[in-house]
């Protein structure tokens, strides 16, 4: 009995051995590292923290880490092989994306997008919010309706997005300022447009302070808003230097 009884016990345990290095085998099943390029994951210009007044910290780090960092991760796998398209400018890439083979188009599409909103979602934060000056605010009186006719319609946009999606400022080729919305990650880009700022109103944004309360969120973004980096990306706009 005894013996039947420690035979099985070290069946048992045999078992359970085989179980979790089945387990582990499952667990490390390869998953191949993205390649290094030819897109990179930039450090955040500022601190987790810089946004508090509008983003929370950790919000930002999860936000930058892991929803930013997966699309550059996966934007580089979907361009392993494509050497024309993995050698073309993000912005470029973005505007060709009728000419990727569809197998890849779909995640290119997702990742080169939202590579390029989030570049541009970090670049115009970090600031004090206010109000811009000259040539900018020249430019918003002239084709928004002046800075409240502007936030009031930017904000109605940013509401205005069902589901997960983006309110931005285009600069349209001919120099003029226009408020667009997006689905997703699609980016106006991809419509031979350049991008002056934009707002990501997917709830990963804001939902572990907002939750629901988007409208919150979207009125309280102003406040972090750099108007400095903004007026420098529309010089650049105007002067065709601009890329994401
Ligand atoms: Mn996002």
């Amino acid at each position: 009995m005894a013996f039947i009884h420690r035979r099985g016990l070290l069946l048992g345990a045999a078992a359970l051995g085989l179980g979790a290095l089945t387990q582990r085998a499952a667990a490390q099943t390869p998953v191949a590292a993205p390649p290094a390029g030819p897109h990179t994951h930039a450090p955040l210009p500022y601190g987790f923290d810089a946004n508090e007044a509008a983003i929370d910290a950790r919000t930002m780090e999860l936000h930058w880490r892991f929803h930013h960092g997966a699309q550059v991760a996966n934007l580089n796998r979907a361009l392993a092989g494509q050497d024309a398209f993995a050698a073309m400018p993000l912005d470029e890439l973005l505007m060709n994306l009728s000419r990727v083979p569809e197998a890849v188009r779909g995640a290119i599409r997702n990742n080169a997008g939202g590579h390029a909103n989030h570049t541009m979602f970090w670049e115009i934060m970090g600031g004090q919010g206010g109000e811009p000056t000259g040539d900018l605010l020249a430019a918003i009186n002239r084709d928004l309706g002046g800075m409240t006719e502007f936030r009031n319609r930017f904000n109605a946009a940013s509401m205005g997005v069902f589901g997960s999606g983006w309110a931005f400022v285009t600069v349209t080729p001919s120099g003029a300022l226009a408020i667009a919305t997006r689905p997703n990650q699609d980016s106006p880009l991809m419509d031979g447009q350049r991008v002056l700022m934009g707002n990501d109103v997917w709830e990963h944004a804001y939902y572990l302070r907002y939750q629901n309360r988007r409208n919150e969120y979207v009125s309280g973004w102003w406040n972090i808003l750099a108007w400095d980096k903004i007026a420098a990306r529309y010089g650049a706009a105007m002067a065709g230097t601009l890329r994401v």
